[in-house]
């Protein structure tokens, strides 16, 4: 479940900028009747097309219904260009700095680039194509290097400087200062300090990364279509339940398969949910290994070289920043500041969850002896076995808890009860707001004293052109300064049901929910004068708080009641299968918990090596790392 908090544009300015500003020294007036200088009066360029001007729908919601594919390009190239103007004038200005010509400058600068992006940025991750993708590779490296003109701006950074070392004498507000830190951290974190020579190694590996990165994203998404399960039999798919194999030959009359195909689509991450229900063994392994081998199959789609060379890259960029390594590099602006202390939390964890692995497998491996099989466990087999295991110790089938979970439920009478009984917030559904994808749907939120609080769009149900995973963005930040409020989206990946099935979630799923609202309220309830530090602009590792805290009233027994209940009969969850969720919660946590640890462990390690260290290649660093981590 990542959080994913577009770039803020301010932050860009956070981030620096480049210059190619004509000088406005002015000569020393050695004549006898000296001139006044003429008043600066810097040329910013003007936008053109719908991204020039804030949308005129209310919250300044972006206008799906006029937003054309062909507006982005341009949108982003001008944005670029007005940004970099912007910027040159705040460092080219021959007053001395004040927070006003350049902090509060820098925060106003790039309004038309943040609008494009944001838009732009929420389609490509939860509804691209083949034309976004390429806008999307053809524009990151341009952003890249526009924010590294900022960040390596001498001139600006010269003034920020100047305003960081009299911080004390400015009188700021405490949120002033915190803008003035943050950007001042940013900047020497990110080169402002480094010698020419150096800005232009940097500015080179910059853009190489972000190419690389979106061509990452690009092959993740595209291998995870591609690695779709296809099933030329019903009977492969014993287990499903009949609006499973429904879905499954829908999704393949979608894709133009014969009649008789099913399809399997993938999901984020190795693990997928049909494993826990599919019988048959072939069939189990089949999809797993579409699922693990999706980005190395050797075809286009294929990552590894492109984890080689970005984690190189990131290890050099980070030597030349100063830096250890890139965790380092990376961790030193959040809450953990080190990874020996991000690793050291980690490993923490790995002696208990190697023995809670150990004692479920061998019970696992019970279970398929006594039912006669002639194998252990597998990771293949790992959830079919787990559930029954957990069906047998704790009479809970998955089954029977979805009945309780229809989504429209669970988000308005489980997610905004609780957040109507925590903060007092009220939520309307509304059919005049355009939408990028019929699939979603828009909400105002009021606060407490029933004024307008913020738009919360939901997209809820997995899609072949949509990022794996869950997380909350915004359209629009909320902030003081430009007077806006916040239009804030939830994006998750569940299943969706047939044409005519019930819309019944799981478990998870209704978890899932709970936390992006978490990310929701953090932005909606945000209250800041400053873009760079509103809403979900916060240190990365304290971002997941608001989440994981609303997570919790889930399973608070009055916020369950209000939603949980059966969808045909209204009844509510029986108290009896509530106790026996619970009572189940820590079940199967040494496989589970352990594949999401060593997955932030190899991450980790990926990227705590110095400069020029030699892999080996992927398989064969990441054995290594997992052969280091075996307790
Ligand atoms: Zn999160």
């Amino acid at each position: 479940m990542r959080t994913f908090t577009l770039v803020s544009l301010s932050a860009l300015a956070l981030a620096g900028c480049a210059a190619s500003s004509a000088s406005t020294d002015t000569a020393p007036a050695a004549e006898a009747t000296p001139v006044a200088a003429p008043p600066y009066a810097p040329v910013i360029p003007k936008g053109t097309g719908i991204f020039a001007e804030a949308s005129s729908l209310p919250f300044q919601a972006p206008d799906f219904s006029k937003i054309q594919e062909s507006d982005y390009e341009p949108a982003i190239e001008q944005g670029i260009a007005i940004q970099l103007a912007e910027v040159d004038a705040i460092a080219n200005n021959p007053e001395a700095p004040t927070f006003e010509n350049t902090m509060l400058a820098l925060e106003k600068s790039g309004s038309m680039l943040t609008r494009v992006l944001y838009v732009f940025g929420a389609l490509t991750s939860a509804n691209t194509n083949d034309n976004l993708d390429a806008i999307d590779a053809r524009t990151a490296p341009k952003i890249t290097a526009m924010r590294d003109s900022i960040t390596l701006n001498g001139k600006l950074f010269g003034r920020i400087k100047t305003l960081y070392d009299n911080r004390a004498q400015l009188g700021l507000a405490p949120d002033q200062l915190q803008l003035l830190t943050l950007q001042y951290d940013s900047m020497v974190r990110n080169g402002a300090n480094l010698p020419d020579a150096q800005k232009a190694q940097l500015t080179e590996i910059n853009g190489k990364l972000s190419s690389l990165q979106t061509d990452f994203g690009q092959k993740l998404t595209k291998g995870t279509k591609d690695g779709a399960l296809v099933v030329k039999s019903k009977a492969a798919l014993a287990g499903l339940g009949a609006g499973e194999i429904a879905a499954a030959a829908k999704a393949a009359t979608d894709r133009g398969l014969p009649a008789d195909s099913y399809v399997l689509p993938l999901q984020n991450t190795t693990q997928q949910p049909l494993l826990s229900s599919l019988t048959n063994r072939a069939t189990r392994q089949a999809l797993f290994e579409k699922s693990w081998n999706r980005s190395e199959r050797g075809d286009a789609s294929d990552t590894r070289a492109l984890i080689m060379e970005i984690a190189r890259l990131r290890a050099e960029k980070a030597k030349l920043l100063g830096f250890d390594s890139y965790a380092a590099y990376s961790l030193s602006d959040q809450m953990a500041k080190d990874p020996k202390a991000a690793i050291g939390l980690l490993e923490g964890f790995i002696p208990a969850l190697g023995a809670a692995q150990k004692r479920d497998a061998a019970e696992i491996n019970a279970m398929i002896k006594a039912e006669g099989g002639k194998f252990t466990v597998t990771p293949a087999d790992w959830d079919f076995y787990a559930e029954k295991l957990r069906k047998k110790k704790y009479a809970l089938d998955a089954n029977q808890v979805k009945p309780y979970l229809e989504i429209t439920s669970v988000l308005e009478n489980g997610v905004f009860f609780a957040a109507n009984q925590l903060y007092g917030l009220t939520f309307k559904k509304r059919t005049d707001i355009p939408v990028y994808h019929p699939d979603v749907t828009v909400y105002t939120v009021y606060d407490a004293d029933g004024s307008e609080l913020a738009l919360f769009y939901f997209d809820p149900w997995k899609r072949d052109n949509k990022s794996g995973g869950a997380w909350m963005s915004n359209f629009v930040d909320q902030n003081a300064l430009a007077g806006t409020k916040p239009v804030v989206f939830n994006v998750e990946n569940f299943t969706k049901p047939a044409p005519g099935q019930p819309a019944l979630i799981t478990w998870d799923d209704a978890n899932t929910m709970f936390h992006e609202f978490g990310h929701a309220l953090h932005g909606m309830l945000s209250n800041q004068r400053y873009p760079s530090i509103s809403g979900t602009n916060t240190a990365r590792d304290f971002v997941e708080f608001p989440s994981q805290f609303n997570e919790n009233w889930m399973t608070e027994p009055r916020v369950l009641a209000n939603f949980a209940k059966h969808y045909k009969t209204g009844a509510p969850m029986p108290a009896e299968l509530v106790a026996k969720i619970e009572k189940a919660s820590t079940f199967n946590q040494g496989y589970a918990l352990g594949e999401v640890i060593t997955a932030a462990l190899l991450d980790l390690n990926w990227h705590s090596v110095p400069a020029g260290y030699d892999f080996g290649g992927v398989n064969a660093y990441e054995g290594k790392v997992m052969a280091g981590l075996k307790s």
